[in-house]
């Protein structure tokens, strides 16, 4: 029987170490190998032109290298860029470069499709079908380095998990991508310019206080009532605000660190003084600054961003009690690359 070969990069830099010694080759073999995985993105053992031919025969009898392919590129009209990311198995992820003036920005997906129901986003309406491996969110970043360093003429400057799926929901091998992505050997990236985005798991976020993880952390709030977040993100109905508040209060008291509330206003939904009112009182509960997110339209008719007008009395009331806010606005909407409307539709 042909045993199934183990994807290579699955190892720790110790563990191939260690193969490279229980081989009778040595152990800094493992370093260079490591290298050639991680830092020169080797498709192929053939690529690694350090390494002996009798060594990389051995290394093609035990492993393969499972490595993503970006299927297709779509540009759009402002500079964004939507990958299409094929993994090992067939299925699809999209990843998003974002250029502004001074940063050039990666919004990578951490699961194919996602379990979560927020009734806005369109990955929500993709069944889950599995979670992303860590070099398969690193391959994501990666691609998209080198599409800035290309199309930009500069390096990737900050890395948003805010694609397909709750990252939270994938914590093992989101916090192992991020090894990777800071470390010397992967791209070096400080984690003050990577943002988790959540929808907001309370055992997670207390878990990621424990971790003392150093990247920011946003939270997808879209409204601090909770019968009305219940309508619009059914899964609130297990992770209650209160819970949440708790867990965010634990988290600040770990890290020291603001967090970030993601907020869209829908006309109809969350437009009024009750909930401007709601969502100040929330906040004075932890550090935080809020983040007004455009919405972006999916095929769904019962959501409709809310006026200017409603935006700037929001605005307004966080600003007079002294919360900073800031407004996102849409990017790579032509391509459907914006925020929520990952869907696989090309
Ligand atoms: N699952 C994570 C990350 C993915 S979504 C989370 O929920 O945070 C990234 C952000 O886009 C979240 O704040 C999400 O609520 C928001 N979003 C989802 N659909 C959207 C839409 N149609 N328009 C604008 N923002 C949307």
């Amino acid at each position: 029987m042909k045993l199934k070969k183990k994807d290579i990069r699955a190892l720790s830099k110790d563990e191939l170490r260690l193969f490279f010694t229980e081989i009778g080759d040595q152990e800094f073999r493992g370093n260079q190998v490591y290298e050639w995985l991680w830092n020169k993105g080797a498709h192929q053992f053939d690529d690694m032109s350090n390494i002996s031919k009798d060594t990389r025969q051995v290394l093609k009898n035990h492993f393969v290298i499972n490595h993503v392919e970006v299927d297709s590129l779509q540009k759009s009209k402002d500079g964004t860029i939507k990958n299409a990311v094929k993994l090992f198995d067939g299925l699809i992820v999209e990843s998003v470069l974002i250029p502004t003036l001074n940063r050039t920005t990666a919004c990578v997906s951490t699961q194919v499709g996602c379990s979560l129901d927020c009734k806005f986003c369109a990955t929500a309406k993709l069944k889950k079908m599995r979670n992303l491996n860590p070099d398969e969110i690193y391959d994501q970043v990666k691609a998209i380095d080198q599409e800035s360093r290309l199309y930009h003429s500069k390096p990737l400057s900050n890395i948003v998990f805010m694609g397909m799926g709750e990252p939270l929901m994938n914590y093992n091998n989101v916090l192992k991508s991020i090894d990777k992505i800071t470390s010397e050997e992967g791209l070096g990236m400080s984690p003050k310019r990577i943002t988790v985005s959540t929808s907001g798991i309370p055992k997670m976020i207390k878990k990621l206080a424990d971790d003392k993880v150093k990247f920011n952390l946003a939270v997808s709030l879209h409204s601090a009532i909770q019968e009305k977040r219940i309508q619009i993100m059914p899964f609130a109905t297990k992770f209650t605000l209160i819970d949440l508040k708790e867990s965010l209060q634990y988290w600040y008291e770990k890290t020291n660190q603001r967090i970030t509330y993601e907020y869209v206003i829908w006309e109809g939904i969350n437009d009024t003084r009750e909930d401007i009112d709601a969502l100040v009182r929330y906040c004075k509960q932890v550090p935080c600054k809020v983040n007004l997110i455009e919405y972006n339209t999916i095929d769904d008719d019962s959501f409709k961003q809310a006026s200017k007008r409603v935006t700037d009395t929001y605005i307004h009331a966080l600003e007079k009690n002294r919360i900073p806010v800031t407004v996102r606005r849409s990017r790579g909407k032509d391509i459907d690359a914006a925020c929520g409307q990952l869907a696989n539709k090309k």
